[in-house]
């Protein structure tokens, strides 16, 4: 049976495609991915929402807001003090953020106490995402209820990750979890793709890791590699989305294709309808 949340699933189908960019791992590179490929996809027409969820704020200046605490943030939409049309910036990028500060820290708290607390990021963004066609979710690197919000509210998760030892063994935690919400929360819940971040092709690790990582989890692995480019770490001090900082840099032509890889496979998706009704990875 679909259920009240299932049947306002199947009447979205058209509406933006929201992705949970996200990993329990520390800098891996989830908010480099959230602010580029937002500009990315804006530069190829795409409407798009960055949301920040993070109390670190990065994504928020890494898109040039300045986070000051007095600014309604993601923290009070949370806990139900603002809504999303009202905290929403629009950025110079073409894009629009909702920015994050340390107050989210909070948020944790705050939420102990309010009812179906997984579920607000989600009800918060039934109306508005009539108006994007991506909405892209940068996750702390935590499994905590900001992330459960994350992936309550996303259609699919994407996996940042650096081709090294430890990855794997994260991503195993990372895929017992994720199936965890699909079975009690969002039912669902899709690994849109893994990316391959910081890659170093001079590495034989990497390479190896990078080998497994497309033995086990095939076309779920994106084509597209994110090389390590010091553009790329450079770019966030400026307040800048790389594209807008050094366009013919590496790094910037490296989110430039994967932006086209994710438009192709939603529109692939689409010409096949709907989907796979798994997590769609192996056990
Ligand atoms: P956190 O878990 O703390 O939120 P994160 O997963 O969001 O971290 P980022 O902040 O995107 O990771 O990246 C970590 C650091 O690595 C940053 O200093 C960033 O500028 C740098 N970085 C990310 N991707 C690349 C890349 N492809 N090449 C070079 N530097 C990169
Ligand atoms: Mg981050």
């Amino acid at each position: 049976m679909l259920g009240i949340r299932g049947i306002v699933d199947l009447a979205q189908v058209d509406l933006a495609k929201i992705l949970a960019v996200t990993n329990q791992k520390g800098g891996v590179g989830k908010t480099t991915t959230a602010v580029n490929l937002s500009a990315c996809l804006a530069e190829l027409g795409q409407r798009v929402l960055l949301i920040d969820l993070d109390p670190q704020g990065n994504a928020t200046t890494g898109c040039g807001v300045v986070k000051r605490v007095a600014l309604p943030t993601v923290y009070q939409i949370l806990i139900g003090r603002s809504t999303i049309a009202d905290t929403r910036l629009v950025t110079e990028f073409g894009f629009d953020v909702l920015p994050a500060n340390r107050e989210l820290a909070g948020a944790e708290i705050d939420l102990i106490d309010i009812a179906q607390r997984e579920y607000r990021l989600r009800d918060a963004l039934v109306g508005p995402r009539g108006e994007y066609d991506f909405v892209l979710l940068d996750c702390p690197p935590a499994l905590n209820m900001l992330t459960v919000n994350g992936l309550v509210a996303a259609d699919a998760v994407m996996i940042p990750m650096q081709c090294e030892y430890y990855a794997l063994e994260g991503l195993t935690d990372l895929v017992a979890t994720l199936k965890k919400v699909r079975g009690n929360l969002n039912p669902v819940l899709e690994i849109e793709g893994l990316l391959r971040t910081m890659f170093d092709p001079r590495s034989t690790l990497t390479q190896q890791v990078s080998r497994e990582l497309e033995g086990h989890f095939g076309a779920k692995v994106y084509r597209t590699i994110i090389p390590r480019n010091v553009r790329l770490a450079e770019a966030p001090s400026y307040g800048k989305p790389v594209i807008a900082f050094d366009r013919s840099s590496k790094g910037a032509q490296a989110y430039l294709l994967l932006a086209e890889e994710i438009l192709e496979r939603r529109a692939s998706a689409r010409g096949r309808g709907a989907s796979s009704g798994e997590l769609g990875v192996a056990p």
